[in-house]
């Protein structure tokens, strides 16, 4: 895929009228937002959004709780949509096609991990650009003040319309329902994604820290590949969901249970969006195995070497899929019947479903009906 990225400050183009929903500051919370979007360029395709996936770095973003947040802030980077327009030099996706766009919306196409097919690790100027808060490594603190992509800002699947390069908008599998979709974008990519690059395999034994939308969708995804799977919470609420998902569930502080399994797991996944203690879990590793990180994006409490050291384990970390990885999760989930929970809300309801998502881990992924940006009623 070595075409060009999309530089907007290059491209002849007129003006759509967009609405979204904004926040304009850390405190502000989220509001109905007018802005304007470039129409489609050559190779660019026009979405109406249908669905758009809540997912915590959202709540991140719009608190500017990883410090780079861009304001106006429209977020959305689970969005599944139709196609109405397509530049002319549009081939992957005709009008009517249904797609779906992830995190990224365009990366360098040159460097050596965009050659490899790793767009979501693009170590161009100014690395990937996001769905939404514009490229990854802004102008201002790209070597020489690079500006690739022609833009500081890029406003997310919150809103009514969606314009993407043709290469960053994926297949949506008829099989799946458009709004159960929308979170695999996100949630199912940056679990999959881990799992099929440290080798995960039908027999495997592997553990799920956290059971919040990332787990949930992880441990299914697990548990269709094959794998024996253990869930580990801090809720013990959630220990009835053990025999619908068919994985074992152990509660995080069960120390009798923790020690009956040492040693025992191929692979692990934290999905815990926040700073935590992995320690506890390095233990439960085999020889040779990897605890992958996905969930914190911050630094974690010290790992300790020696647990490491003693067995040739790892801890890694891992960032959502790239464009490869996240069409092959929403064919796997297409093929194996699997998907996120989900609770379809409506816009105006955003910021009270955040403070729940915030308050405590909630196992389903809420997904926006974007319908309801045009009429006031609720789904
Ligand atoms: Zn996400
Ligand atoms: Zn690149």
């Amino acid at each position: 895929m070595l075409k060009e990225p999309t530089n907007r400050a290059a491209t002849e183009s007129t003006v759509l009228s967009a609405i979204g929903y904004a926040a304009k500051d850390p405190s502000s919370g989220l509001e109905r937002f007018e802005f304007a979007r470039n129409s489609a360029g050559s190779n660019e395709v026009q979405i109406d959004v249908l669905y758009c996936g809540v997912c915590h770095s959202d709540i991140h973003q719009v608190k500017n709780e990883w410090t780079n947040t861009v304001y106006p802030c429209v977020p959305g980077h689970e969005v599944v949509g139709r196609v109405v327009k397509i530049g002319p030099g549009v081939t992957r996706h005709a009008v009517g096609d249904l797609v779906g766009v992830g995190c990224m919306i365009d990366s360098c196409r040159h460097c050596e991990p965009c050659r490899s097919g790793d767009q979501n690790y693009c170590a161009g100027p100014n690395s990937w650009l996001s769905t939404y808060n514009g490229p990854m490594v802004p102008a201002a603190k790209a070597p020489a003040g690079d500006n690739m992509y022609g833009r500081d800002n890029t406003f997310g699947g919150y809103s009514d319309v969606l314009v993407v390069n043709e290469d960053f908008a994926l297949k949506i599998p008829p099989a799946l329902r458009p709004e159960v979709a929308a979170p695999i974008l996100c949630a199912g990519a940056t679990t999959y994604s881990p799992m099929k690059h440290w080798g995960v395999k039908s027999g495997d034994k592997v553990g799920i820290i956290g059971f919040g939308g990332l787990g949930d969708m992880a441990a299914k995804l697990a548990k269709a590949m094959g794998a024996d799977v253990t869930v580990f919470t801090t809720s013990a609420a959630k220990l009835g969901e053990s025999e619908r998902l068919g994985v074992r569930i152990v509660l995080e502080d069960d120390k009798e249970q923790l020690a009956a399994l040492a040693s025992s797991f191929d692979f692990m996944l934290s999905t815990i969006p926040k700073k935590h203690d992995v320690n506890p879990f390095i233990k439960l590793l085999k020889r040779d195995c990897a605890l992958v990180v996905v969930g914190a994006l911050e630094p974690l409490a010290p790992v300790n070497n020696q647990l490491l050291a003693l067995h040739r384990k790892s801890v890694a970390g891992s960032m959502f899929g790239n464009l490869a990885d996240t069409q092959e999760v929403l064919d796997f989930c297409a093929e194996h019947g699997i998907g996120p929970d989900i609770e379809v809300i409506a816009i105006q309801d955003i910021n009270e479903a955040y403070r729940k998502v915030e308050q405590g881990e909630v196992r389903f992924r809420y997904v926006i009906d974007m319908a309801t940006l045009k009429a006031n009623a609720k789904p």
